[in-house]
């Protein structure tokens, strides 16, 4: 059951209506229906004034209030974004959902959107990077529909004068990955790349390396204060610093490792990075890290 706790301050003059999503170019939306939940637990804050972090089981999504509609990222699931539906609604009473971001094509986090657009009338636009569209479309999946708007660098969609910006920081844990900025409230939201002290997930099979690590320092270059995840808690911008930290010792662990002539087995079961112990994932992920970097950096001697 949900532990749905907010602070939703009336919004006078935002009677709602007529969107106008202004990428410069773009219109759009309206609103619609609803459906039933379940037994995941799920909670919404507002991390600051109109912006929202929707948590669902292990995930984390960011909705983001104008005066013209919400721009929603990743519904999660089906049912995740029925429950989604209803806290944009109860944190924006009559407003369009304009827009649903993907921050990767990954069905994990994007699934949902199908059901979240239906919901809300069926006219939201779906917006991803470029590199989701192809292996979106090869998947063929009703809950997550390819993106209507494609963008390769940076976008920044102006809803009522508020900007929320998306940016492009090469490849990470996919070619498509996105991070979205609320430059008005210093909020960033980042997914599956990059976590609140946390290793990474399994062996970070589908992590693009050399690419990953310049966007982790791409990150840390871009202006918040906080950052929210699609997993575990919101973090400060130290957050990220940690993050390069650890996956940087890491690197030089397992160089050591190769240099020393350990095989892979050898490392995962040898090194540890007692500093890191404490943090999320590591027990379960920390040994499929080791290895993870170990095959990339192998395979790049
Ligand atoms: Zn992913």
């Amino acid at each position: 059951m949900g532990v749905a706790w907010k602070e939703i301050r009336s919004r006078s003059r935002l009677a709602s209506v007529a969107s106008i999503l202004a990428i410069g170019v773009l219109g759009g939306l309206l609103a619609g229906t609803e459906a039933s939940a379940q037994e995941t637990e799920w909670a919404t804050t507002e991390l600051a004034d109109g912006v929202f972090q929707f948590s669902y089981g292990a995930y984390n999504t960011l909705f983001v209030v104008t005066t013209d509609g919400v721009v929603a990222f990743d519904p999660i699931s089906d049912d995740a974004a029925r429950i989604l539906a209803q806290e944009i609604r109860a944190a924006a009473p009559g407003f369009p959902l304009l827009a649903i971001v993907y921050s990767h094509h990954h069905a994990d986090h994007a699934s949902g959107a199908g059901v979240l657009r239906a919901i809300f009338g069926g006219r939201t636009l779906i917006i991803g990077h470029e590199n989701a569209l192809q292996p979106l479309l090869e998947a063929a999946n009703p809950s997550v529909p390819p993106p209507d708007l494609t963008f390769s660098g940076r976008l920044s969609l102006k809803p009522g004068g508020r900007e929320v910006r998306l940016v492009y920081l090469g490849p990470s844990h996919t070619a498509s990955m996105i991070v979205g900025l609320v430059p008005d409230a210093r909020i960033a939201f980042a997914v599956d790349f990059v976590a609140n002290d946390r290793v990474g997930y399994r062996d970070l099979g589908s992590h693009q390396f050399r690419e990953f690590f310049r966007a982790l320092e791409a990150l840390d270059a871009l202006e918040f204060d906080r950052i929210a995840f699609g997993h575990g808690p919101v973090g400060d911008r130290d957050a990220v610093k940690r993050q390069i930290a650890y996956y940087g010792d890491l690197r030089d662990a397992v160089q050591r490792a190769l240099d020393a002539g350990w095989s892979e087995d050898e490392a995962a079961e040898r090194i540890s990075l007692d500093e890191y112990a404490s943090w999320g994932g590591y027990e379960e992920w920390f040994a499929l890290n080791v290895r993870g970097l170990y095959r990339w950096m192998a395979s790049e001697r």
